[in-house]
C-alpha cells in the first residue's frame, strides 16, 4: 500500500469517457484511412480526442501503478521508445514511454501514445532488440489505433460492467476501491490486433537497426513463465490467443523476409543486462506484506489483522479483506482531513451517510475516532463502522462494511480488525529488504548450478533458469552475463 493520490480518478475517467461518447458519437463518426495499416477503418474518435483520453488516464496509471524510482532507466526506456516512435506512422503524438513498480511481467498502451513497460517484464526481458521488440509491439497497438476501434466498436456501454473487477458492484461505493477498476484499461485484443501489432513491431526495430527474430524470444519467455509470475490477469500479450509458440513462428518467418536497417543487426544483449543490475524483483515487502492474517507495513510501520478466512490483497493505494461469503469488505487507505476527528467528519458529511455515536478511544495508543455508519445509495444500503487512525504523522482510514442483512454477523470481526492497527516495532519486520537482480559476468566457463552455489541461490534455480531463457545445467562460457535474484527472505513468523 502506498499513497491514496487521484484514487477516484478512474472512474471519474471511465465516467468522462462513458459521459463523452454521445458528442463523440454526433462529432465525429466516420472513414478514416488507418495511417499503420492503410485500411479503411471506422472510427468515432478524432486524433485530439485520443491524445485526451490517453492524457486524462496517464495520472492514474502512475497513481495506481506507481513510477519505478530509477531516473536513468526511465530515460533510456522513453529514449528508446522514442527513437522508434519517429520511424512510425504517426511521429506526432505525445509519444510517453514509462517504467511502473509492479513485479507482474506485462506492457500495455493507452490512446494517444502512451506506453507502459512493469518492471517484471524489465528483469524478464534479455536484449535491449527484445525491449525495443516490446515497445514496438506497444507503439504498433496505437498507431494501428486497436484501442479506438475497440472503443468505438461500442465497448465503451460495456467498460465498467465488470472488466478486472473483484467485486459485487454495490460493496464499492467509497473511492478507495477505484483500483480494481483499472482493469478498464486493459482493453482486450483481438488475435488480429495483436498479430498486426506483432508485425508492426517487427517493422519499426528493424527500421531501427535491431534483429526483428528478437521479438520472438519475448514470446518463448512469455510461454514459459508461472502464472504467479504473470499475475492473475495474466500480461495483456497472454490476454488473446494466438497463443506464444504460434507467434513465435509467424515473427520469425516474418523477420526472415524482413530487411534490417542495420548489418549487423543489433542485440544489445550485454548492455541491457547491465541496466539491470540491481532492479528490484518481485514483490516488494517494504510496501506491505502477509504473514498468514496478519499484513504488515514495514515503510509504514504499523500492523493489522485480518479476519479469519478472509480474502486479502495489497495493491499501491490500499490494503484490502473480503469475507469468505463475499458480503463484506475491509478497506485500509490514507484518510484525509489532517487529524481523525476532522477526517472522521468529513466521512461522515457524505451525502447519503448517516453516522452513529463517534468514539475518540486511543486505537493500540494511537489517536483515532471511529464511528458506526449506514450509507444509503443507488445501489442500496450498507453498513459498517469507520476508524480514522493517525500514525506517524499518517492519518490511516480504516473501513469495514456489509449488506445490512450480514453486517451483524459480521460486526464483531470487523470490529476486531479495525482495533488491530498498531505500531510495528519488529525489528526484523522493519528492515526487511525486496529481492533484487544481480548481473553477474562469469570470470571463467562454468556450470550454472556451480555459479548458483558460488552467489548462494541454488534454491532458485528454476526463476533463474527462466530470467536467462536455460534449460538443465548448462555449461556457461566465460564472459557470460547472468540474472540472479538475491535477497528478499522474509524472517520468520514472529
Ligand atoms: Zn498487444
Amino acid at each position: 500500500m502506498f499513497m491514496g493520490v487521484g484514487v477516484s480518478r478512474l472512474s471519474m475517467w471511465r465516467k468522462a469517457l462513458a459521459g463523452g461518447l454521445c458528442s463523440v458519437l454526433l462529432l465525429s463518426a466516420g472513414c478514416a484511412v488507418n495511417p499503420a495499416t492503410g485500411q479503411r477503418q471506422f472510427t468515432l474518435m478524432t486524433e485530439a480526442q485520443e491524445i485526451q483520453m490517453g492524457r486524462d488516464a496517464d495520472p492514474d496509471i502512475v497513481a495506481a501503478m506507481g513510477l519505478y524510482p530509477d531516473e536513468s532507466l526511465q530515460a533510456y526506456v522513453q529514449g528508446l521508445g522514442e527513437q522508434l516512435a519517429a520511424v512510425a506512422e504517426r511521429p506526432n503524438l505525445p509519444w510517453t514511454f514509462r517504467v511502473l513498480d509492479d513485479p507482474l511481467i506485462n506492457a500495455f498502451a493507452l490512446p494517444g501514445g502512451f506506453i507502459y513497460m512493469t518492471r517484471g517484464i524489465m528483469a524478464y526481458l534479455d536484449s535491449e532488440a527484445e525491449l525495443v521488440g516490446v515497445l514496438g509491439h506497444e507503439i504498433g497497438h496505437v498507431t494501428a489505433r486497436h484501442s479506438v476501434s475497440r472503443i468505438s466498436k461500442a465497448q465503451l456501454a460495456q467498460l465498467g460492467l465488470g472488466v478486472g473487477m473483484i467485486l459485487a458492484p454495490e460493496l464499492q461505493p467509497f473511492e478507495g476501491l477505484a483500483s480494481a477498476s483499472l482493469g478498464l484499461l486493459f482493453l482486450r485484443f483481438s488475435r488480429d490486433d495483436e498479430r498486426q501489432s506483432d508485425a508492426l513491431g517487427v517493422r519499426y526495430m528493424s527500421r531501427l537497426g535491431y534483429d526483428p527474430a528478437e521479438l520472438s524470444g519475448v514470446m518463448a519467455m512469455l510461454g514459459s513463465v508461472t502464472s504467479e509470475e504473470a499475475g492473475p490477469r495474466g500480461p495483456e500479450w497472454l490476454s488473446t490467443h494466438p497463443n506464444p509458440e504460434n507467434r513465435e513462428q509467424l515473427i520469425l518467418d516474418l523477420a526472415a523476409r524482413t530487411e534490417v536497417a542495420r548489418d549487423p543487426a543489433l542485440v544489445n544483449r550485454e548492455p541491457y543486462l547491465r541496466r539491470l543490475d540491481g532492479l528490484i524483483f518481485g514483490e516488494n515487502p517494504r510496501e506491505g506484506f502477509f504473514r498468514g492474517r496478519v499484513f504488515h507495513h514495514p515503510d509504514m510501520a504499523f500492523s493489522m489483522d485480518f479476519p479469519q478466512g478472509w480474502r486479502t490483497a495489497n495493491s499501491k493505494q490500499a490494503v484490502q479483506g473480503l469475507s469468505p461469503e463475499e458480503d463484506a469488505l475491509l478497506v485500509l487507505t490514507l484518510g484525509e482531513g489532517g487529524t481523525p476527528s476532522a477526517g472522521l467528519r468529513t466521512f461522515l458529511a457524505q451525502e447519503g451517510m448517516q453516522g452513529g455515536a463517534v468514539s475518540q478511544a486511543a486505537v493500540n495508543g494511537l489517536p483515532a475516532a471511529a464511528a458506526d455508519f449506514r450509507f444509503t445509495s443507488q445501489q442500496g444500503t450498507l453498513e459498517g463502522r469507520v476508524v480514522f487512525v493517525q500514525h506517524r504523522g499518517t492519518l490511516f482510514r480504516f473501513l469495514g462494511y456489509a449488506q445490512p442483512a450480514a453486517w451483524s454477523a459480521r460486526r464483531s470481526a470487523v470490529r476486531a480488525s479495525l482495533e488491530s492497527f498498531r505500531p510495528l516495532t519488529d525489528q526484523r519486520y522493519l528492515a526487511v529488504q525486496p529481492a533484487r537482480l544481480r548481473v553477474v559476468t562469469l570470470s571463467r566457463s562454468a556450470a550454472l548450478s556451480w555459479v548458483l552455489d558460488q552467489e548462494g541461490a541454488s534454491h532458485r534455480i528454476d526463476e533463474v533458469r527462466r530470467l536467462n531463457r536455460l534449460e538443465g545445467n548448462p555449461p556457461l562460457p566465460a564472459g557470460y552475463m547472468l540474472k540472479i535474484p538475491v535477497g528478499g527472505v522474509l524472517p520468520d513468523e514472529l
